[in-house]
């Protein structure tokens, strides 16, 4: 999968950021080498998927994995 993929699936997903409910949008991914982190096309190495609060204010990075958590308990979460 591309990461602008994972990106789309999580914004479809409708989460807000914890902190300021600003909406967490597909742009806002970005990704670094990092051994738990998940593969994705065209990286030779795993990658930690983060999205940053658009807030200018807040501008928390939530890693993929807590926005799936996050998903999971608002029942969000879509079957593949
Ligand atoms: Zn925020």
């Amino acid at each position: 999968m591309k990461l602008s993929q994972i990106a789309e699936q999580i914004e479809e997903l409708g989460l807000n950021c914890h902190w300021c409910e600003t909406p967490i949008v597909a742009d806002s991914v970005k990704s670094y080498d990092h051994p738990n982190g998940v593969d994705i096309d065209d990286f030779d190495t795993k990658q930690w998927v983060y999205f940053t609060c658009t807030e200018k204010t807040c501008g928390y990075d939530w890693s993929l994995v807590k926005l799936q958590m996050q998903a999971e308990r608002e029942g969000k979460r879509k079957e593949a």
